[in-house]
């Protein structure tokens, strides 16, 4: 064999080598993929399992559960309080009887005839509104002292630093001195 049928021979090696390596990242991110997949179907699985438990045996859940029930519970009700505010800051009302949307202002449901709750529906307009400022209100200062806290912990930091530059500059002057 010549020195040329080495060399060939050599690249075409390295060619298979690189097209066995392409083809493994290939294999290993589809496989991946599909192991990413089935986890959230599992995932999707257990959360319909879990969701029929609870509507069918929560009494006889284990006492264990039974704190994880409330808050879910409570997680419920505070979504139910936030769709209510959506729709008054939409200005709509729902019909109690048919669930259709209407507008705030209605007197009669469009879709069934109900009588809608007119006069209560804007007292509780006035009133949600004011719940939904109180509580920006309250989120917005909750970021502001955060933030303050997080500058406060900066700051600290300079001073750290202040602290070490000034040792390090005590040291470089007394070898200095000392020379
Ligand atoms: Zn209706």
């Amino acid at each position: 064999m010549g020195i040329w049928d080495d060399l060939s021979k050599t690249i075409t090696n390295a060619a298979n080598v690189t097209a066995q390596k392409t083809k493994d990242i290939a294999d290993l991110s589809k496989l991946s993929l599909s192991l990413n997949s089935k986890e959230s179907s599992l995932t999707d699985l257990y959360t319909e399992i879990g969701k029929a438990l609870v509507e069918d045996f929560s009494e006889q859940a284990p006492a264990e559960l039974a704190e994880k029930l409330q808050q879910a519970e409570a997680i419920k009700q505070e979504m139910s309080d936030i769709r209510k505010k959506i729709l008054v800051l939409k200005n709509i009302a729902v019909c109690p009887e048919c669930a259709t949307e209407n507008e705030l202002a209605a007197k009669f449901c469009i879709n069934c005839g109900t009588k809608l709750a007119e006069p209560v529906a804007q007292a509780v307009l006035v009133d949600e509104e004011e719940n939904v400022f109180e509580v920006v209100e309250d989120k917005i200062e909750e970021i502001i002292e955060k933030a303050e806290e997080k500058l406060d912990a900066v700051f600290d930091k300079d001073d750290v630093v202040e602290d070490a530059v000034e040792a390090v500059q005590e040291e470089v002057l007394e070898e200095k001195t000392e020379e």
